[in-house]
């Protein structure tokens, strides 16, 4: 059963203030759908009849942002909060799949409910009067179901992102797709081949993380073909029982989830991140952890020591999140983990920042060139070994004995 939490103050303060100027406005969409759901929504969308202009007027004293005004959709700023409202509208054909060719703005809220995807973001809330729900969204969000407004099939045709939109609010809110609305993705997959790929990235990650993703991936294999050919081979065959119940135990973190869809392809993880646009930080984590997926790993302080200075440890953390995930009984990671706990609490030395002897101490032992480096790592690797302490005095007296040129 939904359990609602109360409206905050922000839409409620704005909803008033278009009231007051005489239009119409309504908390609208996503938000409405969070609040039903227990959760603070991350954005709130308001709808309304008044048309971005006059939302400019009644916000003047306010900071407006008008990025997508030509859609109808102005952005107000209130104690570092924002709200993005659009005025009621509908929208035109839809030649791309993608956006619509025009809108045109209407005065009827039920207009505009009707160009809304699914029913559970086709409710308005109001604080005066509740929540309208036109098309059933609240029975739909008790009965965990996902159904688009109107012909499914025209909705997915009109902009395929719809598509992808339905699997990560399935994955995230535990929604299943209602037979029609299932079977018309199903059919109209192909679409997503003309969606950006900032566009497929952005639903995809929320997907993957979400706590259903194990059983979305299982059930529209079809759909992660077309966007992920890469994993095809594995997504339709047996490798996908072992990924998606790696996923579902791994923690929500993009870089773990990542690798471990992506590991089924790990030469490719990398052409499929970028050909996502993914940011390099993202791609660059996933990549580190896919290229240390084979490091030995156990309490062992000297092989931890080694594997920080592999990976960092926040890298670290989150490789021995995802092997636990893959393969939760063959090790006891409980161990590893408080090993790894024990042995940071140390301060231990995993790079040659962390010595106490530096470049400018070997140049002046008569090192030059590429044997600075060099010597610097001889002695790092003798450190994590356990062979000397990281002690000033003896890193002299050893590097006194590594070759200089
Ligand atoms: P979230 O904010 O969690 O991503 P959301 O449903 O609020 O989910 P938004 O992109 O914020 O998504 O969109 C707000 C509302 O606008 C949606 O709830 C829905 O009513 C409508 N909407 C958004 N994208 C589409 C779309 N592609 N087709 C039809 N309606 C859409
Ligand atoms: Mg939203």
């Amino acid at each position: 059963m939904i359990s609602p939490i109360p409206m905050p103050d922000f839409p409620v303060q704005i909803i008033r203030k278009l009231n007051h100027a005489g239009f119409e406005a309504y908390a609208v969409g996503g938000c409405v759908r969070d609040v039903l759901l227990g959760k603070m929504p991350l954005d709130w969308d308001i709808t309304t009849s008044a048309l971005p202009q006059e939302v400019c007027r009644v916000f003047s004293d306010y900071r407006v942002i008008e990025t997508g005004i030509r859609h109808g959709t102005v952005t107000v700023v209130l104690n570092r909060q924002a709200a993005e409202i659009t005025t009621y509208r509908v929208d035109g054909g839809y030649a791309d799949s993608r956006h619509p060719d025009n809108v045109t703005f209407t005065p009827s809220l039920i207009e505009d409910l009707k160009r809304r995807d699914f029913t559970v973001n086709a409710m308005v809330w109001h604080p005066d009067t509740g929540i309208t729900d036109q098309v059933g969204g609240i029975d739909d969000l008790n009965n965990r179901v996902l159904r688009c407004v109107g012909d499914p099939d025209r909705r997915f045709s009109e902009d395929a992102l719809r598509i992808l939109r339905a699997l990560r609010f399935s994955s995230v809110y535990d929604l299943k797709l209602e037979l029609s609305t299932d079977a018309a993705l199903r059919r109209c997959r192909e679409g997503l081949k003309h969606i950006s790929a900032e566009r497929i990235q952005s639903e995809l990650f929320r997907l993957i993380c979400g706590d259903h993703a194990d059983r979305v991936l299982t059930d529209y294999p079809e759909v992660f073909a077309v966007i992920l050919p890469e994993t095809e081979d594995d997504i339709n065959v047996k490798g996908i029982t072992f990924t998606v119940n790696a996923l579902q135990k791994a923690p929500p973190i993009l870089p773990c989830r990542l690798a471990i869809l992506l590991g089924r392809c790990p030469d490719q993880a990398e052409t499929v991140l970028r050909r996502l646009k993914a940011d390099n930080e993202t791609i660059a984590t996933v990549t580190a952890l896919l290229q240390a997926s084979a490091l030995p790993l156990s309490p062992d302080s000297i092989i931890l020591t080694h594997a920080l200075h592999n990976l960092g440890e926040e890298r670290l953390r989150l490789l021995l999140a995802v092997k636990q995930a893959e393969s939760p009984n063959q090790t006891d990671w409980e161990a590893i983990n408080k090993a790894l706990n024990r042995l940071l609490q140390g301060n231990p030395c995993y790079s040659t920042a962390q010595l106490q002897i530096g470049g400018k101490e070997l140049l002046s032992l008569g090192f030059r060139g590429p044997a600075v480096g060099k010597g610097l790592n001889e002695l790092l690797q003798q450190v994590m070994d356990g062979k000397i302490p990281n002690d000033a005095a003896i890193l002299q007296e050893v590097a006194a004995t590594l070759p200089k040129e």
